[in-house]
């Protein structure tokens, strides 16, 4: 398991508010919220970027996609919306070379975005 922050929530050395987790994939909430309702979506598996995925990865960031959106409904965000946001090496702003999808809902979101 990977040294970041992440891995260590996925692995359990660390505690979150977790959402949801299986064999796979982890969920838990934003320690920084952006909007009402923040929950970031992890791969156990420690990929550091979007950008260092392979083919090989491809059921994974499906499942990452589809955990989105079931923790988005549990959330209750899904009806009015939400965003997804997966920011990819330091000028996206990524801080954490642990693979995660943002989900961030419960107020209006403007386009494009900073
Ligand atoms: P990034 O900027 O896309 O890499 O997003 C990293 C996110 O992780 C930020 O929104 C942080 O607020 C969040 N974060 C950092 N440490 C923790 C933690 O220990 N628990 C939950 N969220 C965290």
């Amino acid at each position: 398991m990977s040294d970041t922050i992440f891995g260590k929530i996925a692995s359990g050395e660390i505690a979150a508010d977790l959402v949801y987790k299986d064999e796979d994939v982890v969920a838990f909430r934003d320690i920084s919220p952006q909007a009402p309702t923040h929950l970031l979506v992890i791969p156990r598996k420690p990929i550091p970027t979007l950008d260092a995925a392979g083919p090989e990865d491809a059921a994974l960031l499906g499942k990452l996609l589809l955990v989105a959106a079931q923790v988005a409904r549990e959330a209750g965000i899904a009806e009015r919306g939400y965003r997804t946001v997966i920011n990819c090496n330091a000028e996206a702003g990524q801080t954490v070379f642990h693979l995660h999808l943002h989900v961030l809902g419960g107020r209006p979101m403007q386009w494009p975005p900073g």
